[in-house]
């Protein structure tokens, strides 16, 4: 376990079990299908954060969560075994594990359900009981797959408390200024970025249009991710571009989540804004050459031998 001398990141959000059925076609109202595979993949933008900031070499802590089932108890262990300090990482009496329920056809076109469960119950006595490590924390991520109410409180108390803050405004959401007024980073991708300025943000020109809308609207930093395009930066100082690393790309689920638990562990490590992005890309762009989402996500090592 890191010392409480080393900088940590802290990450308030959801934990999900994704049950992914391999199915013939989608099923139509009423119809009944038979699956040609299943698996159950860890997940939850939150838990996929906090282990990539962990793996990629920040002490990591997560706020969460989960019920008190098979599905819980899996996603515990996941994260104790990378080493995530689970002070604050509740267990629900009643309510289920957060799950996706995914139906992929054999053209990989998908019908998802939600189940939100415990995530849903995260709350300010979540964030009372979280008080230690938010103390012990440089930079605070958050997304929006729990209440808002909490994600406003969250920030609200990491930025009184002098901590930076990063948010990852999805699934996307309308966020007021208040809000916006809290984040020092905001990271969201084109679909989240179209959402939030009003401009849709197809390649590098739009996501300026859009960075400066919300820079207008309070946001100190916005990133916008633009997959294989890279990384928009725009700030008070003016805008840069940064260029992916170029691979051959074969599964891109959890990119954007690599993306941000190595900006953030890179930013908690006292490197520059873009010494930071830099580190963010390269991880990503690792974790989009292999399959799966928390499986694909790379490790400090692996990064330094790429
Ligand atoms: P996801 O929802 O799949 O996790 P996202 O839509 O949130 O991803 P993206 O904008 O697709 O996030 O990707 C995040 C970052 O990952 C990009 O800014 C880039 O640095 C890296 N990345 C994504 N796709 C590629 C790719 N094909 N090649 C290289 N880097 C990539």
């Amino acid at each position: 376990m890191p010392s409480s001398n080393d900088a940590w990141v802290l990450v308030i959000g959801s934990l999900n079990m994704d049950l992914v059925a391999r199915v013939p076609h989608l099923p139509a109202p009423g119809e009944t299908l038979a699956s040609e595979g299943f698996a159950t993949v860890a997940g939850g933008k939150g838990a996929n954060q906090a282990v990539a900031a962990a793996r990629l070499g920040a002490p990591t802590a997560m706020v969460g969560c989960v019920g008190d089932d098979t599905h819980g108890r899996l996603l515990r262990d996941g994260l104790r075994h990378e080493g995530i300090d689970l002070r604050a990482l509740r267990t629900h009496a009643t309510q289920p594990t957060g799950m996706a329920l995914i139906a992929v056809d054999r053209a990989s076109r998908n019908h998802i359900v939600l189940v939100p469960g415990a995530n849903d119950t995260l709350g300010t006595a979540d964030l009372d009981a979280a008080e230690a490590s938010l103390a012990e924390a440089a930079v605070v991520v958050c997304q929006l797959e729990v209440p808002m109410l909490t994600v406003q409180q969250a920030l609200q108390r990491a930025k009184a408390a002098g901590k930076t803050t990063v948010l990852n405004p999805a699934p996307a959401r309308p966020l007021d200024a208040a809000l916006l007024a809290q984040v020092d980073w905001l990271v969201p991708n084109e679909v989240e970025a179209s959402m939030l300025s009003g401009i849709a943000v197809t390649g590098i020109a739009s996501a300026q249009q859009a960075a400066a809308v919300l820079l207008a609207r309070g946001c100190a930093h916005v990133l916008i991710t633009l997959g294989a395009q890279g990384v928009l930066h725009a700030h008070a100082g003016g805008m840069q571009h940064h260029p992916a690393p170029v691979v051959e790309a074969v599964d891109t689920t959890a990119a954007g989540d690599t993306f941000i638990g190595g900006f953030a562990a890179r930013l908690a490590a006292g490197a520059s804004a873009a010494e930071a992005i830099r580190f963010g890309q390269a991880a990503a762009a690792l974790s989009v050459t292999r399959h799966g989402a928390q499986t694909s996500i790379p490790t400090l090592r692996e990064i330094s031998a790429a």
